[in-house]
């Protein structure tokens, strides 16, 4: 095992083992998984989502469900293989109800995936969806370009060690199919920039 492997593994041990957090007890009541994330541990590209739905917390893998089938399409449609990539999200347990993660959550949750850009050291972050990108944006210095999403989605924004790309969440498509159209557009903003680096 590389040492990437090795400190990424790691990772996944502390966040099982993890109580800090309310969503812990959530998990266990309910037979979920923690979804760590996955993918190519020397990905260029991060993709972070918000929390696992019920499908991801039921199998343990980041956008498998109604929302991963878009993720899949649009990656499909730039020619980007998803084993390529890596996917995770800011929290690792999912909220109940889907609902918007607390901020003690996220405060608990974090450092984990911190860690996680630390080692894959991505050069392009894709915030997939408005709270991704909040969190991103302000994490990592970018705090006054904060705009809507809908202002901001298919732009690139330069941080200290990579560049976030601000996208719609691919969930949107499932409850306004028109979404895909914006969407394929920004994947293909994606793909240049990914050409580029
Ligand atoms: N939505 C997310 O933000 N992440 C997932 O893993 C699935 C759906």
């Amino acid at each position: 095992m590389n040492s990437k492997d090795e400190k990424l593994k790691a990772i996944r041990d502390e966040i099982i083992a993890c109580q800090n957090c309310p969503l812990f007890a959530y998990r266990k009541e309910n037979n979920f998984y923690p979804v760590i994330g996955e993918g190519n541990h020397k990905a260029e590209i991060m993709f972070i989502g918000e929390a696992p739905g019920l499908q991801e917390a039921k199998t343990a893998r980041p956008f498998c469900g109604k929302a991963g089938k878009v993720l899949d399409e649009l990656l499909n449609y730039i020619k980007i293989k998803r084993k390529d990539v890596y996917i995770t999200n800011i929290l690792k347990d999912r909220p109940p109800q889907n609902r918007d993660p607390l901020s003690k959550e996220v405060e608990t949750c974090v450092p984990f995936l911190e860690k996680q850009i630390e080692i894959i050291k991505p050069k392009v972050i894709v915030a997939l969806g408005r709270h991704a990108m909040n969190f991103l944006m302000k994490r990592f210095g970018l705090e006054n370009k904060i705009e809507p999403i809908s202002q901001s989605h298919g732009k690139v924004f330069e941080a200290e060690h990579f560049k976030i790309v601000a996208l719609y969440h691919p969930a949107t498509v499932t409850y306004n199919p028109s979404m895909k159209e914006i969407l394929k557009k920004d994947f293909e903003i994606l793909k240049d920039l990914c050409q580029k680096t």
